[in-house]
């Protein structure tokens, strides 16, 4: 089955073509120095460069695959979740492409795209497995079953760990996007050097959720710590022990999770998903972890785990081998649980 994908959720433009789990072509066109200035992303010059960058970045694709338009036999795009605006410019581009051709259409769900961004990396990869999924606005654990087919173990409560990376990076005047700086940073300090909380959800019955995780209150313990260090330090705050502090204590947190969900339920291969896939404090606490248990550990390229169209299409492609497709009138959502996403396909 070939695809040709749009996403637009957030603020990456991008369209691929792929053939079931094998990439034809992955395009993105990045808009981190248009947002940069603001140390964050502002949805309306989101969906202004969009609109920009659609044609040509699907063009590309394209071309880049070899491909014409009689190959390809159906167009998916992002429709939810994300931000409303951004996601219009891809939906709209899909459906009049979808139109023009005459090709079935076929929503796809954001995090069930970075969840097929494992199969891209190892095509052999058979469900049941675990998958962590996090990324700059989601940190989950959920079992995949098949096509469609998933179980939401765990989630945050509040902030999602890329936007606590992020956060806690702004805190430290280190810029956007913090993730990357925060882990190279980390690499040279003192992990032991602070004591931070892990962010346990307590329940009813007095003891600790065992996969459920909250940032939240990390990032207010880095902002009390950096002022009290202001008092005793001024400027000169010992940047690089901070930040390996708080990626011990995401790292380790977000790895007793993953392994007590993957133990518990007899997952024995478990995939990471997302940017924050990429962080080194986590990749180290996992495979230490993981290792004497057993555990396959799967981390894709990180141009796979952070936003692209490829992943998009990989999960396309087995909901058009299901028989499924989208209505014409598919729209965009800023919300949709993953586990209602059968409403994308008139289920
Ligand atoms: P979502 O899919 O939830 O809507 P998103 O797609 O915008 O969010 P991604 O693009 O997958 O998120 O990931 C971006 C996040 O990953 C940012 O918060 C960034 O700071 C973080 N990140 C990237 N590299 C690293 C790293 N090495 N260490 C920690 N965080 C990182
Ligand atoms: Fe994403
Ligand atoms: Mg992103």
């Amino acid at each position: 089955v070939c695809i040709l994908a749009i996403e637009t959720s957030c603020d990456e433009t991008a369209a691929a073509v792929v053939r079931d789990r094998h990439i034809e072509s992955n395009v993105i066109a990045s808009q981190i120095s248009a947002h940069k200035p603001f140390g964050g992303v502002v949805p309306e010059v989101a969906s202004r460069a969009h609109l920009q960058n659609i044609n040509g970045v699907i063009a590309t694709a394209m071309a880049e695959a070899h491909c014409d338009w009689a190959a390809i036999d159906a167009i998916a795009v992002t429709c939810a979740p994300g931000l409303v605006g951004s996601l219009l410019i891809g939906v709209t581009a899909a459906k009049t492409l979808a139109m023009v051709h005459h090709k079935p259409l076929v929503g796809i769900h954001h995090l069930e795209g970075h969840l097929y961004a494992s199969y891209l990396a190892e095509p052999t990869l058979e469900p049941p497995f675990l998958c962590l999924l996090v990324s700059g606005g989601h940190t989950s654990l959920i079992g995949v079953y098949g096509c469609g087919q998933y179980q939401l173990f765990g989630q945050t409560r509040d902030d999602a760990a890329g936007e606590a990376y992020d956060k806690v990076a702004r805190l430290l005047g280190l810029g956007y996007p913090g993730g990357p700086m925060m882990d190279r940073l980390a690499q040279s300090g003192n992990p032991d050097a602070f004591t931070l909380p892990e962010g346990n959800i307590s329940l009813a019955n007095g003891k600790v959720h065992p996969y459920d995780s909250s940032f939240s209150g990390l990032k207010t313990a880095v902002a009390r710590l950096v002022s009290q260090l202001r008092d005793t330090h001024g400027d000169n705050l010992p940047v690089a022990d901070i930040a390996a502090s708080f990626q011990k204590a995401v790292a380790h947190a977000l790895t007793k999770r993953a392994i007590a969900a993957a133990v518990d339920h007899g997952f024995t291969t478990l995939a990471i998903g997302g940017g924050v896939a990429a962080n080194s404090g986590l990749r180290q606490y996992l495979t230490a972890a993981a290792t004497p248990l057993g555990i396959r550990l799967i981390f894709p390229p990180l141009r796979l785990c952070t936003d692209n169209a490829a992943m998009i299409g990989c999960a396309a492609a087995d909901h058009v081998r299901q028989g499924e497709r989208s209505p014409l009138s598919l729209g965009a959502k800023s919300r949709l649980s993953l586990l209602e996403l059968g409403q994308l396909y008139g289920r």
